[in-house]
């Protein structure tokens, strides 16, 4: 049977030429990069080769690089980081609705713990408005997060903007952007960011790895405690392989990006031009701004989850915009922010699509979720019950 792997923003393979330096570093490469002797060498130069193509993917200085153990390490060390060592400062936090949970959850916790925390709208685009985020601020204010991609919808913030608010206003600024890095060109220093995060699992990396952008002079301390790696922001010994895979895959986005975000955004708009002809089915998100391997879409009458059961059995990996919580599907927080209603969010589905795709893979969605859609309805009593009251659906 025919594979389709259209889910990249859940997590993309791993490179070869990303696996082939990883194995380098398991098996010969093995030092600890805190030796003195020539094994801990390699490792350590390694590990700060990988630093600096990591920089210069985002256009950081290499010492402004902090390795995590992924996007939501990045995400907690920024915001519980930055809040305690600021404390005399304040204990306000601004980030928005449709963040991912590794932001949402840190903040729901810290606000447990007595900080405050204003989570802003969006529009219904899935947009956070600068000025929204200017008149939320208060002396008080410590730290803004808001995502610069979303992995749901794709939209993509006016981050630059946002970010120069906060900087007039005294406010550190962190953005999530573990969807951006790889897809969309990054630049820490146009865009103004205090704190980025980014994960390797996105762009062709191993998953288990990730990094911090610290802006040089930003006060922060760590969450991880022990040795004094990672100037002293993240103890642990280095997962040099992870590292040095991290290290490969943005040596790789980089070059590849500018060629590679076209060819996706062409067959990410060949396949919205197909599936959008389904009847009753709507684009979630900007329909411009927005990441260029995402197409979000919701189908009404039917659940997403039904849907991707019968794409899985098709070869076809895609996800829904709903969430399985103890034991009932619960539609994504994000489309929900963004005024969608609730039974179209549960008939939302996600296609991300990645370096490996091509234009068979898409025309064989096109045709295979169109019937899909079409059986499922004819057993949907929702349909059937829409279908009486309003005449024929299909022709409307
Ligand atoms: N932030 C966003 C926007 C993401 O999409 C993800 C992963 O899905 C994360 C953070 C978490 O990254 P990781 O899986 O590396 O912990």
């Amino acid at each position: 049977m025919r594979k389709v792997y259209l889910d990249h923003s859940a997590t993309t393979p791993v490179d070869p030429k990303v696996a082939q330096v990883m194995v380098e570093y398991m098996v010969e490469h093995f030092g600890n990069p805190s030796s003195i002797h020539s094994f801990g060498r390699a490792a350590r130069k390694a590990v700060e080769d990988a630093r600096a193509k990591v920089a210069a993917l985002i256009n950081a200085q290499p010492n402004e690089v902090i390795f995590t153990s992924g996007g939501t390490e990045a995400d907690n060390l920024a915001l519980r980081g930055v809040l305690t060592a600021n404390k005399k400062k304040g204990s306000h936090i601004i980030t928005s609705k449709i963040e991912h949970h590794a932001v949402l959850t840190t903040c729901h916790q810290l606000e447990k713990e007595g900080y405050t925390v204003t989570c802003l709208d969006v529009d219904a685009s899935g947009l956070v408005s600068p000025e929204d985020v200017r008149r939320a601020i208060t002396p008080e204010t410590v730290i803004c997060s808001i995502m610069m991609a979303n992995n749901e919808v794709g939209t993509l913030q006016p981050v630059g903007e946002i970010a120069a608010v906060c900087r007039e206003q005294g406010v550190i600024f962190h953005t999530d952007a573990v969807q951006a890095v790889g897809s969309v060109p990054v630049d820490v220093e146009d865009l103004g960011v205090d704190l980025l995060a980014l994960s390797a699992h996105k762009i062709y990396g191993p998953k288990g790895i990730g990094a911090l952008y610290v802006r040089r002079r930003t006060r922060i301390n760590p969450i991880l405690v022990g040795g004094s790696h990672e100037r002293r922001l993240r103890a642990g010994t280095e997962n040099v392989p992870g590292i040095v895979g991290l290290g490969a895959a943005a040596e790789l986005a980089r070059e590849q990006m500018p060629v590679q975000a076209e060819k996706i955004q062409r067959l990410r708009d060949r396949l919205a031009e197909g599936l959008l002809k389904i009847p009753h089915s709507r684009l979630n998100g900007h329909p411009t701004r927005r990441l260029p391997g995402n197409l979000n879409i919701s189908i009404e009458y039917i659940e997403g989850e039904s849907i991707l059961l019968n794409l899985d059995m098709k070869g076809i990996a895609a996800s829904s915009g709903s969430a399985c919580t103890s034991g009932s599907l619960e539609p994504s927080h994000v489309l929900l922010a963004m005024g969608v209603p609730h039974e179209i969010a549960h008939g939302s589905l996600r296609f991300t699509l990645g370096r490996g795709n091509n234009e068979e893979d898409v025309d064989y969605v096109a045709k295979v979720l169109p019937e899909i859609v079409e059986r499922l309805r004819s057993m949907s009593p929702l349909y059937q019950a829409a279908s009486t009251r309003e005449g024929d659906l299909t022709r409307v």
